[in-house]
């Protein structure tokens, strides 16, 4: 049940149809896991609190530098130095104190990642580098978690979310790894792709709408255009391909 607090606290979203209290009731029973609590993070993090995601959980191992302000928007001046996951906790939990938060100061690896995201219900995609993001997919469709992708450059950002064993994954699209280096972006990119990665969570938990699944969504700033590619699941994936192939899953 929704106390009366949150009823007024969440009114002109549960004005919304497709979700209203019932839809809102999901939102609070909702569990998270936030993969990265940086420039992605940040928004993606702010908005689900804002709705009422019940229980997030953050993940990141890095400590907030000064190089990172001009995006990463739960982290101040005053946080230079800090654990990521300590400053971000801090400022969700004054913007909505119903949620549950929930830290790991940890690196995402091979050996934790499965244990990191079991029992959530949605895992969303923050981080800023590929092996990464190939172990979050690869632990999301083991255990049959929802992904939703999201990556940024420059002025540029890609989406896409992944419902295990049904959609396309993040390794039926890519296939290579990018030499993990410095890359440039402007705040506003995270905050858009963040933000568009939110509302899939969002959606996906309610159940309303149409997922961006088997699409890349495309975001150029510079030109202000937003492009969907058309992806398939590839059934010699190795990730999510046919099981017959050898991989016992
Ligand atoms: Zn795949």
């Amino acid at each position: 049940m929704l106390s009366r607090d949150e009823r007024q606290r969440y009114d002109r979203q549960i004005m919304i149809r497709g979700i209203g209290e019932e839809g809102q009731e999901k939102l609070k029973q909702a569990r998270v896991v936030i993969a990265g609590s940086g420039g992605l993070g940040s928004p993606a993090a702010i908005y689900l609190a804002a709705a009422g995601v019940g229980r997030i959980r953050l993940i990141d191992h890095d400590k907030v530098e000064l190089s990172n302000l001009n995006r990463q928007v739960l982290h101040w001046d005053k946080d230079i130095g800090r654990s990521k996951v300590d400053s971000a906790k801090e400022k969700l939990g004054q913007l909505n104190h119903e949620v549950s938060l929930e830290t790991v100061d940890e690196t995402i690896s091979e050996a934790n990642v499965s244990q990191l995201v079991a029992g959530f219900d949605i895992i969303l995609d923050a981080m800023d580098n590929l092996p990464t993001r190939y172990l979050l997919n690869k632990a999301a469709i083991d255990n049959r978690i929802p992904f939703v992708h999201g990556a940024v450059y420059g002025f540029e950002g890609r989406v896409m979310t992944i419902i295990p064993r049904q959609t396309a994954c993040l390794r039926c699209v890519y296939r290579g790894l990018i030499p993990q280096e410095k890359f440039p972006v402007i705040g506003v990119t995270p905050a858009i792709i963040g933000c568009i990665q939110a509302t899939e969570v969002i959606k996906y938990i309610v159940g309303t709408g149409h997922l961006l699944t088997n699409r890349l969504l495309v975001y150029d700033g510079l030109n202000m255009k937003f492009t969907e590619l058309i992806v398939r699941k590839d059934e010699y994936c190795e990730h999510c391909g046919n099981p017959e192939r050898g991989d016992g899953k």
